[in-house]
């Protein structure tokens, strides 16, 4: 069965069995999954008198004539002549390994090389350095010549144990011989046929050991389809399971959330704004919970949308909770909530860790009676032992390094509540649909009008005296600004300014006003303070590495300054600059950028200067950076594809995406006879991760 054990195929035993296992692979089913990394083409078997110095590489196939060992001079090699099949001859010499290579091409034998032909004078006999070579008399298939060769990524647990690429070769053919007929075809056989794909078994055979590019091509696009096909599948499901969960059905827009929006709020909202609520209106009324995420740029007004969910919930006689990731955040939160609710006469209250046991309690005693209709805190709120009397609308803000089952673990204790996700952080279409995959997604595609966007410049060192002169200007107009630095200490190779030296740096030059410091390992207390002093404007300039990213409102604050912009991500940098801009100033985003930098990291500065649209930034880090890459990914739970690359396969992904969607809606149990195969397959591989989903919620 291709469930067995990996290390009963022939060639692997215990030691590799055990190697191959650091990789993932266990069983047969897994070998035949170990893709290669690359592959080298070696098909052309050449006739030498065809070939030419200044070609390609080429295999040529001959027998051995003769072989010396040259001892004269310097430096030993060893020579050895072959014939072709018309009698021309070509001489192999090497370096290295002479005895080894001495023994195992003994005159007689037929024997390829591959290897690019030197140049020589006019009369000389051909020749190759050091060509890769193929014993053709030796016992087994000749699996190195005359083929496009796969190329298996290494690992020094699989180079240790002799599992290198001509092994596994040899390994994987094998198991095609003894176990091949076992394969089938996973794919719904409908699925093939709408994208015109290549039978499974064919493929797999294919991706080992191709017969052209073409076919390896076809073989390759086959099999990403179904990698993501069934990767799509499981979230489908998962998707399929969080929309039949019950929810506590509103009743609809009420007199809170009517005069909120008419009435306090100074402005009208954003047709971005409009789509969100209208959204969430007909989530929370049609008793299924709902599973929200507003995706959108820092100043698009999230908080509002947020707010106007809490008083559907209250409309309807339930109580809200708003949480952020931080104390700080969740007291600012809070102070703008009680400002936007004074009038209307909400009761608010405010759950943090600092605050004293007698508060605590009391207000813990309120959460519980219903006196406290919005609840304001940090994760813990949900995730603690709090008591709602009848909690019904979760907003949770800034949930951008949460994955799939991080977030489902955070709605446990929701049961019935809905949840609004609200990330500041846009990706790309193809991340979203991984990552954010079980959710609904409302993006936010526009600020409110009148906001002026801020001017960022990219500026290189010889300009540093420009940038001083701009801070030196807007510090004296009484605002504030930021300096950033991407690390706190000096890194060993590099000549980093630091933090701490911008800092002592900046005190010389401005000596008259204050300035503090903030970094990474501050404690969160000690982190509060400064960012407390900063707000309240008792320092006006804050040096800081990147813990402000997430970060605390400073309307007055009009000056990012990014010391060494190349070594941040573009989304980084992006969040960055959302931190100013935030009042009704002209604001200003500076990236200083070193001398030495490559040309991708300058496109990618550029990127920034010449847009303000963070799906579009986020949609070109990705590309210039690749998936694999992509900031903050690994924490975002994106899984890792085998063969499937969601960058360069994002048509491949949304065709897949929706396929899984069709197939759950049609066949939700998967118990049609013509995905009896693909389901056996499905359960087989993606029980585990299903699993872990469906037991909560
Ligand atoms: P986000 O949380 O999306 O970063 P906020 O909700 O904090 O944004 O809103 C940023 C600022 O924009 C706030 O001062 C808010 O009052 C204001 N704002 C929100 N919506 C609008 C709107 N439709 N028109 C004008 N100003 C708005
Ligand atoms: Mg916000």
């Amino acid at each position: 069965m291709l469930a067995d054990d990996v290390q009963y195929v022939k060639g692997v035993g215990p030691r590799r069995g055990e190697a191959l296992g650091t990789h993932g692979i266990r069983t047969c089913g897994d070998l035949l999954h170990f893709f290669p990394r690359r592959y080298v083409d070696k098909s052309t078997i050449a006739g030498l008198r065809d070939v030419v110095p200044g070609m390609d590489a080429v295999t040529i196939i001959g027998r051995v004539l003769k072989r010396n060992r040259i001892r004269r001079g310097r430096r030993p090699y060893l020579e050895i002549i072959i014939e072709d099949a018309r009698g021309d001859r070509l001489k192999g010499v090497w370096f290295n390994a002479i005895d080894w290579i001495f023994k195992r091409l003994p005159e007689g034998n037929r024997v390829a090389f591959y290897g690019k032909l030197q140049s020589a004078r006019h009369g000389q006999m051909k020749s190759m350095a050091h060509p890769d070579f193929d014993n053709l008399d030796e016992d087994g298939p000749s699996l190195d010549t005359g083929r496009i060769l796969p190329l298996y990524p290494g690992g020094m647990q699989l180079q240790r144990v002799g599992l290198k690429s001509r092994r596994l070769r040899r390994v994987i053919y094998g198991l095609f011989l003894s176990r091949g007929l076992e394969l089938w075809d996973n794919l719904p056989p409908w699925a093939r046929q709408r994208h015109n794909l290549i039978d499974g078994r064919v493929a797999l055979r294919a991706v080992h050991l191709p017969k052209s590019y073409e076919e390896l091509e076809k073989a390759r696009e086959r099999l990403k389809y179904e990698e993501l096909f069934f990767f799509q599948l499981a979230i489908a499901r998962y998707r399929q399971h969080l929309k039949k969960i019950a929810g506590t059905r509103f009743k609809g827009p009420g007199q809170l959330y009517e005069t909120f929006l008419n009435r306090v709020l100074p402005f009208t909202l954003t047709n971005g704004q409009k789509n969100a609520l209208k959204a969430i209106c007909t989530d929370t009324t049609g008793g299924y919970r709902m599973n929200r995420l507003i995706q959108g740029d820092v100043g698009c007004g999230k908080t509002v949308v947020g707010v106007a969910a809490l008083l559907l919930a209250l409309d309807s006689g339930y109580q809200g909770a708003f949480m952020a990731p931080t104390e700080i955040l969740a007291e600012q939160h809070y102070a703008n909530l009680r400002q936007y609710l004074e009038p209307l006469d909400v009761r608010v209250r405010l759950l943090i860790g600092k605050q004293r046991k007698t508060v605590r309690t009391r207000i813990l005693q309120e959460i519980a009676s219903g006196e406290a209709q919005i609840v304001v805190g940090t994760h813990a709120v949900i995730q603690q032992d709090v008591t709602f009397k009848n909690l019904a609308m979760a907003v949770v803000d800034e949930q951008h390094r949460f994955g799939v089952l991080q977030r489902a673990s955070l709605y446990e204790k929701g049961k019935s509540s809905h949840v609004l996700l609200m990330t500041a952080t846009p990706i790309p279409r193809s991340l979203a649909l991984t990552v954010y995959g079980d959710l609904d997604v409302t993006a936010i595609r526009e600020l409110p009008s009148g906001r002026r966007p801020i001017k960022t410049y990219l500026l290189k060192e010889n300009r540093r005296a420009s940038m001083m002169d701009l801070l030196r200007r807007e510090l004296a107009a009484g605002n504030q600004a930021y300096v950033v630095y991407p690390l706190v200490e000096k890194s060993e190779k590099v000549a980093l300014q630091d933090a701490e030296n911008g800092m002592k740096h900046l005190r010389n030059a401005l000596p008259e006003y204050s300035i503090d410091l903030i970094h990474g390992r501050m404690k969160q207390v000690e982190k509060d303070a400064v960012m407390e002093r900063f707000k309240n404007r008792e320092t006006v300039l804050l040096v800081a590495t990147t813990v402000i990213e997430v970060g605390v409102d400073a309307p007055h604050a009009t000056v990012m300054v990014i010391e060494h912009a190349e070594r941040f991500g573009l989304a980084q940098l992006h969040q960055l600059r959302g931190r100013v801009g935030r009042g009704s100033q002209q604001a200003y985003c500076i990236l200083m950028a070193s001398y030495q930098r490559s040309q991708v990291a300058d496109e990618r500065l550029k990127v920034l200067v010449n847009t303000a649209d963070g799906f579009k930034i986020s949609e070109a880090d990705m590309k210039l950076r690749g998936a694999g890459d992509f900031s903050g990914t690994r924490q975002s739970g994106l899984p890792e594809f085998k063969i499937a690359d969601i960058v360069e396969d994002q048509a491949l992904l949304i065709a897949a995406r929706k396929d899984a969607a069709d197939l759950v809606a049609r066949d939700p149990t998967l118990e049609a006879p013509e995905h009896a195969r693909m389901r056996e397959y499905y359960l087989e591989h993606y029980r585990r991760g299903e699993g872990a989903l469906f037991a909560v919620g």
